[in-house]
């Protein structure tokens, strides 16, 4: 059972990135090519059935099996970055963290208008990145057709934060 094994691979790593956080460290996994193919085949197999165009992935653990998966789908892949870090023309959407905000970024020209877009991201907490990244797909006049994760924090309710924007949201492992 894929849940199992990526459970067992994860590290947590406590009072990181301060104190009184419990972080779970998904860089054990990236040790393990067998457990790296197995979780892009079943994060493909979730997504059986849906129309998706393009994988949209978040800086920077999205990148780890975003391209893999959008690969896979033979699809393309978009990077949604951090301020400041992408080369061409740019629209951004900024959002509250727990101690002030964060601003992510796409190129201008990254999605077409009706676009179809999975959101890929390596883990879901509360919500709020994803639910930038999904403003800045609409701001493209682009929708999200599902969310993708590795691993849901499920006793932060980021799941709820998401319905307004897709109902589809899909992760291996949940806690
Ligand atoms: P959210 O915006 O609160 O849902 O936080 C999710 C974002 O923070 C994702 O981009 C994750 O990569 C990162 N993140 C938050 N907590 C963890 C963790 O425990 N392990 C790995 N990444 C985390």
């Amino acid at each position: 059972m894929i849940a199992s094994k990526i459970k067992a691979a994860v590290r947590d790593v406590h009072d990181f990135p301060k104190q009184g956080i419990i972080f779970k460290d998904i860089t054990p996994i990236l040790k393990d090519p067998g457990l790296c193919k197995e979780i892009t085949t079943a994060l493909a197999e979730q997504l059986r059935g849906l129309e998706i165009d393009v994988v949209a992935g978040i800086e920077s653990r999205g990148f780890l099996f975003g391209p893999s998966l959008a690969q896979l789908l033979g699809i393309p892949f978009v990077p949604i970055r951090k301020a400041g870090k992408l080369p061409y023309k740019t629209i951004s959407q900024s959002y509250d963290l727990e101690y002030g905000s964060a601003t992510i970024e796409c190129h201008e020209d990254a999605l077409l208008a009706g676009q179809k877009v999975l959101i890929h991201d390596d883990l879901l907490a509360t919500g709020g990145t994803v639910v930038a990244a999904s403003k800045l797909i609409m701001q493209l006049g682009a929708s999200v057709a599902a969310y993708s994760f590795i691993i849901s924090l499920d006793f932060l309710n980021g799941r709820q934060r998401l319905v307004p924007y897709g109902d589809q949201v899909f992760s291996l492992a949940d806690y």
